[in-house]
C-alpha cells in the first residue's frame, strides 16, 4: 500500500487531507476516462459549465439529511418543485385539469428504487382493493432487471413474456398472461435494452379494461422523449397523458443530466400516490414517515437535479436533446451502413444494441467490441441474448461521433475478413 495508507484497516493516526486526496487520485488511475466521450454507458454530461454547477449545489449541502424535511424546508420545497416540473414534462400539462391536479410523486436514490416502489404499491393496490392474496406482474423480456429485484423482495410474481421480433413488448401475450391475480401490467418508454417505446397505449388500454394498475417505465426516458417530440423526432404517445397510466418513472440522473441519485415516481391520483408512504409509532422514538426505502436520505443529489433543472432550463434541454439525436443518429446509420453490422430491432431515440447481423454472416460481436475498444478505447456494454453492444447516446457524443463512425466501418470491415472470435463471452451489467 502506498505510504502511511495501512491495508485493511483505521489508520492509527489521522493523515493529512491533501494526502488522502492525492491517495484517492492515485486510486482512480484504472477508472474509464469518460470526459473524452468515449464510454457508451453509466455516465450521462452535458458539458463542463453543467458538472461544475452540480459540484457546486450539492456542497451546499455536505451534512443536511432529507429525512425531515420540517428542520431542512428548503429540501421540501426543492422536491416539491422537482417533482411538479417532471409531472409538466410527463404528460400532466395535457390531462384535464380535475385529473392533473391529483397528480403526485416523490424523488428516490434512483430508478430501481422508483420500480421497486412501483411494484410494492401495486402490491398493496391488489391487496386493499382486491383482497389479492398471491399478486403477479406482467412483463415483457425486455423489461428492467429491477422488477426482477422487486418481485423478489415484494413476493409478487414476474410473468416474462418474450418481446416480439421487432423488440417490442407483445400486447396480445400479454393480455393472455394477465389473471385474477394480476395487479401490475408494465411498459418501458424506452426500454433499457433495445431502446424501444412497447406500444403504451394498448398496454394502458389493456390495463384499464381489467381494471388493473399500469406503469410506465421511463426511467431512461423521462429527460429526453419530452424534448424529441417537440422537436418532431418522436410522434410515438408513451406518458400519463395516456389513459390507463397509473404511473411512471424518470430518472433525472440520466438524461436530465443530474448527479447520480435523483429519480421521480409519479402516481395518476392521490389515493395511489398515498400507498408509497411508509408510517410507524411501533417504536420508542415517536412518530417515523419516509417517503420512500431509505431513512436517511442525500441531500446533495436532491439540491444538484434542481439546480441542473433551473439552469438548463427548456431550452437547454432541447438543445441538449437535438445534439444527443444527432450524434444517435449519424452512429445508427454508419451500423446499419458498416458490412456486417445491424441494430437490433428499430430504436425510437438515443439508445440502441447493435453488433453482428443475428443470422451469422455478420462479424462476432463481443469480438466488434473488444475491436472497438482496441482500436479507439470505445467502450460499449455487451448484453444477451441476443449478443449485442449496448450504446447510450448523450449530448456530449457529439464530438466523437465521426471518429467513431470511421472507426466502425474500418472495424468491421477487418472482423469480416479475418472472423475473429472473442473467447471471453460474458454480458456484464451490475457487478456485485
Ligand atoms: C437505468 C434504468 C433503470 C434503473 O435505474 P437505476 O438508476 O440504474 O437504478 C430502470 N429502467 C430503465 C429503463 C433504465 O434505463
Amino acid at each position: 500500500m502506498a505510504d502511511g495508507f495501512p491495508d485493511n484497516r483505521l489508520p492509527a493516526h489521522g493523515l493529512d487531507a491533501d494526502a488522502v486526496l492525492d491517495r484517492m487520485h492515485e486510486l482512480r488511475v484504472e477508472d474509464r476516462d469518460w470526459r473524452g466521450g468515449r464510454v457508451f454507458s453509466l455516465v450521462y454530461t452535458a458539458g463542463d459549465d453543467v458538472l461544475d454547477l452540480l459540484k457546486r449545489a450539492a456542497n451546499l449541502y455536505p451534512a443536511e439529511n432529507a429525512l425531515n424535511t420540517m428542520v431542512f424546508p428548503s429540501l421540501g420545497w426543492m422536491q416539491h418543485d422537482i417533482v411538479t416540473i417532471t409531472a409538466g414534462l410527463l404528460g400532466a400539462d395535457r390531462m384535464p385539469s380535475d385529473e392533473r391536479r391529483g397528480v403526485s410523486g416523490f424523488l428516490t436514490s434512483g430508478g430501481t428504487e422508483s420500480l421497486l416502489q412501483a411494484t410494492k404499491t401495486a402490491r398493496d393496490w391488489g391487496r386493499s382493493e382486491r383482497g389479492t392474496g398471491r399478486p403477479n406482474m406482467v412483463l415483457a423480456t425486455s423489461a428492467h432487471a429491477a422488477f426482477e429485484k422487486a418481485s423478489h423482495y415484494f413476493d409478487v410474481e414476474s410473468r416474462r413474456i418474450p418481446v416480439r421480433a421487432d423488440f417490442s413488448a407483445d400486447v396480445d401475450a400479454m393480455a393472455d398472461a394477465v389473471d385474477d391475480d394480476t395487479v401490475l401490467v408494465v411498459g418501458s418508454a424506452p426500454s433499457y435494452p433495445q431502446g424501444i417505446i412497447d406500444p403504451i397505449v394498448d398496454l394502458a388500454a389493456l390495463a384499464a379494461d381489467r381494471g388493473i394498475l399500469c406503469h410506465v417505465d421511463a426511467c431512461l426516458g423521462g429527460f429526453i422523449l419530452p424534448f424529441l417530440g417537440r422537436l418532431g423526432h418522436l410522434a410515438k404517445p408513451w406518458d400519463l397523458a395516456v389513459p390507463g397510466v397509473t404511473s411512471i418513472s424518470a430518472d433525472l440522473h440520466k438524461y436530465g443530466y443530474a448527479s447520480k441519485g435523483v429519480s421521480v415516481i409519479l402516481y395518476r391520483n392521490r389515493a395511489l400516490a398515498g400507498l408509497q408512504p411508509f408510517i410507524t409509532t411501533n417504536w420508542l422514538g415517536g412518530l417515523y414517515g419516509s417517503p420512500s426505502m431509505a431513512g436517511t436520505r442525500p441531500a446533495g443529489p436532491i439540491a444538484a437535479g434542481w439546480a441542473v433543472l433551473h439552469y438548463l432550463g427548456e431550452d437547454g434541454y432541447l438543445a441538449l436533446a437535438e445534439d444527443a439525436h444527432q450524434a444517435a443518429t449519424a452512429i445508427k446509420s454508419a451500423i446499419e451502413g458498416a458490412p456486417g453490422l445491424a441494430l437490433r430491432g428499430a430504436p425510437d431515440a438515443t439508445v440502441f444494441a447493435f453488433g453482428g447481423e443475428l443470422d451469422a454472416t455478420g462479424p462476432d460481436t463481443f469480438a466488434l467490441g473488444d475491436a472497438l475498444a482496441e482500436r479507439g478505447g470505445w467502450f460499449f456494454d455487451r448484453q444477451s441474448p441476443p449478443d449485442s453492444l449496448h450504446a447510450t447516446v448523450h449530448a456530449g457524443h457529439g464530438a466523437v461521433t465521426e471518429q467513431l463512425v470511421t472507426d466502425l466501418a474500418a472495424v468491421a470491415g477487418e472482423l469480416l475478413v479475418s472472423g475473429a472470435q472473442a473467447e471471453d463471452r460474458r454480458a456484464t451489467y451490475g457487478t456485485i
